[in-house]
């Protein structure tokens, strides 16, 4: 053969063992890690299929919801997306992305691929977006459906009262979608209660499974929509009512619709357990007792949050200003070097301008909190000393 195997695959895998405390992932569980490792089972298996029912009882509660079009897609957290706006939208439908920061316009990229005619609703630099000002975009444009991150991990903004903007959304007839990739877990979602038409998430942030799976539900609203669409859903991967029967969430039966990995689903299984024995409730005050702790570590060290209302900093995901004179690149490479601990610099937005510490899952503990203050006032430290 002209083409040899190549020497690094000769060479053993080595996988260092990170603290990852950055916007995403997070570190998996050992329950997790272990699960990983079972046997592979064909995707029609029984024990499979038992494995997704008990996956879709644990994604209702995550998201409190009855739905019955509740399922996983295939992919990390931009499938979710991609299959959340691919379901909904028909050539020419108006799509209002309200922006908190980076999420908003990566769905509009998404939104204009599939023919909607994207519109937006941009909040103030650094804060969430206020009622008047959606309804009032909602009032100009007259959207058939609306986009929203409750959590952006670009700038670290909490979107609150999405009962009164799923409230909103009906006053209008449109069909709400939120993205709760960054948020799920670590502050309330009411997806039922709310009036939210299609939510999905990441596996590998709260939930710490691995990356690769992403739960995702459809309200009744969203799935009649759905089914009388004039025209097929334009991606077969993600068309929900395929994928739907395919996780038997409108009874007849099962179809071969893609070849699931087991394995993520072990690892989203156990994960969804794990949050099922510690109860939602204190998962969420968990994850907001750890955000408090940071922030107030934080402002100790003579640090400042990015995100200046105390009420729109989301817990998951905590944005901080870099200090003039510091390099973060330096501050980041340092806790990575010294520590094998991640901490992130800014995306989209906040590029350049912020530190992003993520407090989820295994992660938002107390004792990861004061580890990740000492290892960054260190790090700061010493890029200073680089400096002078
Ligand atoms: N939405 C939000 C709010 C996110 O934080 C992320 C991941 N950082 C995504 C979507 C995309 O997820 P993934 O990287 O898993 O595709």
């Amino acid at each position: 053969m002209e083409i040899t195997p190549p020497a690094c695959l000769k060479r053993s895998l080595y996988v260092p063992n990170k603290t990852l405390m950055g916007p995403g992932p997070s570190n998996c569980s050992q329950r997790v890690l272990n699960s990983l490792s079972n046997p592979i089972l064909g995707h029609l298996h029984p024990e499979c299929l038992e494995i997704m029912d008990d996956i879709k009882e644990g994604i209702k509660y995550v998201f409190q919801t009855k739905n019955d079009a509740t399922m996983c897609i295939s992919g990390s957290g931009h499938a979710g997306m991609e299959a959340a706006l691919c379901n909904l939208i028909e050539d020419g439908d108006v799509v209002l992305l309200g922006t908190t920061g980076l999420w908003g316009h990566r769905a509009a990229e998404m939104a204009k691929r599939y023919g909607g005619d994207v519109r937006f609703v941009e909040s103030r630099f650094g804060r969430s977006l206020k009622l008047d000002e959606i309804e009032f975009a909602f009032e100009g444009h007259k959207p058939n459906i609306f986009f929203l991150a409750q959590g952006d991990s670009s700038t670290g903004i909490l979107q609150r009262q999405l009962k009164e903007i799923g409230e909103i959304c009906r006053k209008y007839n449109c069909l709400f979608v939120v993205d709760t990739v960054a948020s799920l877990g670590g502050t309330e979602f009411y997806m039922d209660n709310w009036l939210v038409d299609v939510a999905y998430t990441g596996s590998q942030k709260v939930l710490g499974a691995p990356p690769g799976i992403t739960p995702i539900s459809f309200s009744k609203r969203a799935m009649k929509h759905i089914v009388e669409r004039k025209t097929k859903v334009k991606v077969y991967y993600f068309d929900a009512t395929l994928i739907g029967q395919y996780w038997n969430c409108f009874g007849g039966s099962r179809i071969y619709h893609h070849t699931i990995s087991s394995t993520l689903l072990y690892g989203l299984r156990e994960s969804l357990a794990q949050i099922c024995a510690q109860g939602l409730a204190s998962v969420i005050e968990r994850h907001e007792q750890c955000s408090y702790r940071l922030q107030h570590g934080l402002s100790e060290l003579g640090l400042e949050m990015f995100v200046p209302n105390a009420n729109d900093r989301l817990p998951t995901v905590n944005t901080i200003k870099v200090p003039a004179g510091v390099d973060w690149r330096k501050v980041a490479e340092y806790t990575m070097r010294k520590y094998n601990l991640e901490i992130s610099g800014g995306l989209g937005p906040t590029v350049e301008q912020v530190f992003r510490i993520g407090l989820m899952g295994e992660n938002a503990t107390f004792e990861r909190v004061d580890l990740v203050l000492n290892v960054l006032h260190e790090a700061i430290q010493s890029s200073k000393r680089d400096v002078s």
